[in-house]
């Protein structure tokens, strides 16, 4: 049996503050571009996912592949969390 590694990260405040340590991706999607010839996109540039409650908890889904990437379930439990935005940053993405 191979036990997985677990990471250590810092767990920083809940906050609007661009957290991410591991992106989310596709795996139909990674393949592709790891298979595409031509100019390079990113992973970001080339996702086109969603994501959205569920009666469960939060979904991500593909839109390019019609295809589940992460069903959360949160098995009842209520979980903190931020909606909040920079709204200075907002408006600038705007113009
Ligand atoms: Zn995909």
């Amino acid at each position: 049996m191979t036990r997985k590694k677990k990471v250590e990260v810092e767990k920083p405040e809940l906050s609007n503050e661009d957290q991410i340590f591991a992106f989310i991706q596709c795996g139909l999607c990674v393949e592709e571009l790891l298979a595409a010839e031509g100019p390079e996109v990113s992973p970001r540039d080339y996702a086109r996912l969603e994501a959205g409650w569920t009666p469960r908890g939060l979904q991500i889904r593909c839109v390019r592949h019609e295809c589940n990437v992460l069903n959360i379930d949160f098995e009842g439990c209520q979980h903190p969390a931020d909606v909040t935005r920079k709204v200075e940053i907002a408006k600038e993405k705007l113009q």
